[in-house]
């Protein structure tokens, strides 16, 4: 009886099965979200309600618990729900259905036999929209301090978009270190880590603040040059190559010393997309690869 009314009462799903996976019991916090009332569901198989949890994964923790009355957590990071309850979050998280941790243990009879395997369901929706919204908010690379490829990505739809509606000039840079892997070959990968933080900040000291700049990815990063056409952001590559070019890194004894290819494209009328600027970009930085390294090649 007191049982019974905090079975109803906690602020988790409980749902119990038989070893047929017919349902024993199922609280009132599960029939509140999937609008099915117990009457209906008890005594029935739980996958002709939920056939989604028909899986050989499903099967095979049930199985465990069963037979070994061990336990299973199964983690909204990497399963998202077991009941697809719609989320009714007043946060504007991407959510559709509500988000579940869930864990699923042995219950037993008066001689210690396994009877049934309860499985307990947490909300865990308004947590995982926070982390959600932690990860969208993070906007650095975590070796060289600068912006990340989410955040640029961002900004260059940003920009596009105001292209559009300002028609204002609008530039981007790819700058990609020439035969770096020569560099982690010679001096070890924690050399490497120490160029690219040093050309960080080399290109970071030489540019505007309005300017965006950015790990796109290894050892290629973007810079994006709002107000620019073109010729002009082609003077800034030149000008930082130039830079990159003359200026040498102490690593222990030695003095490091590198190139760096650029290559440019400028949002003109016949760029469809923000996407569509980056690949322009990266195909003139093909060129001033090809045609030798230590260029700059506008699109
Ligand atoms: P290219 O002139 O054609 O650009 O030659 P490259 O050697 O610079 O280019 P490649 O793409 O062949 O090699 C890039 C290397 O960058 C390979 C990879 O191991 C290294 N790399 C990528 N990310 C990092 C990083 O975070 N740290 C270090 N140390 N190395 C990295
Ligand atoms: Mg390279
Ligand atoms: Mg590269």
């Amino acid at each position: 009886m007191i049982f019974s009314q905090i079975f109803d009462m906690v602020n988790v799903g409980i749902v119990i099965l038989d070893k047929d996976y017919n349902v024993f019991k199922w609280n009132r916090w599960l029939e509140a979200r999937s609008k099915i009332p117990s009457e209906k569901i008890i005594g029935k198989s739980i996958f002709e309600f939920f056939p989604e949890l028909n899986k050989s994964w499903f099967h095979r923790s049930f199985k465990t618990v069963m037979s070994f009355g061990n336990f299973s957590f199964f983690s909204q990071k990497l399963h998202s729900y077991f009941f697809p309850f719609k989320a009714s979050n007043a946060l504007d998280s991407k959510f559709e259905y509500m988000q579940q941790s869930c864990t699923m243990g042995p219950i037993r009879d008066k001689n210690n036999a396994i009877e049934y395997v309860y499985i307990m369901v947490q909300d865990v929706t308004e947590i995982a929209a926070y982390e959600q919204k932690l990860v969208e908010l993070n906007t650095e690379d975590g070796l060289t301090g600068i912006y990340n490829r989410r955040y640029l990505e961002k900004k260059i739809e940003e920009e596009f978009a105001r292209h559009q509606r300002y028609a204002r000039p609008f530039s981007v840079v790819m700058a990609d270190i020439d035969f770096f892997k020569k560099i982690n070959d010679t001096y070890g990968h924690q050399c490497g880590d120490f160029v690219l933080q040093e050309f960080t900040k080399t290109i970071s000291a030489s540019i505007r603040k309005v300017d965006i700049f950015a790990r796109y990815g290894g050892e290629e990063f973007c810079l994006l040059l709002p107000e620019t056409p073109g010729k002009a952001a082609e003077l800034v590559a030149e000008n930082l190559r130039d830079i990159v070019e003359k200026s040498s890194y102490r690593y222990g004894d030695t003095d490091i010393r590198f190139t760096v290819s650029l290559g440019i494209s400028e949002l003109s009328d016949g760029v469809e997309s923000a996407k569509e600027l980056l690949t322009r970009a990266d195909m003139a930085l093909y060129k001033a690869k090809k045609s030798g390294r230590n260029k700059v090649v506008l699109h």
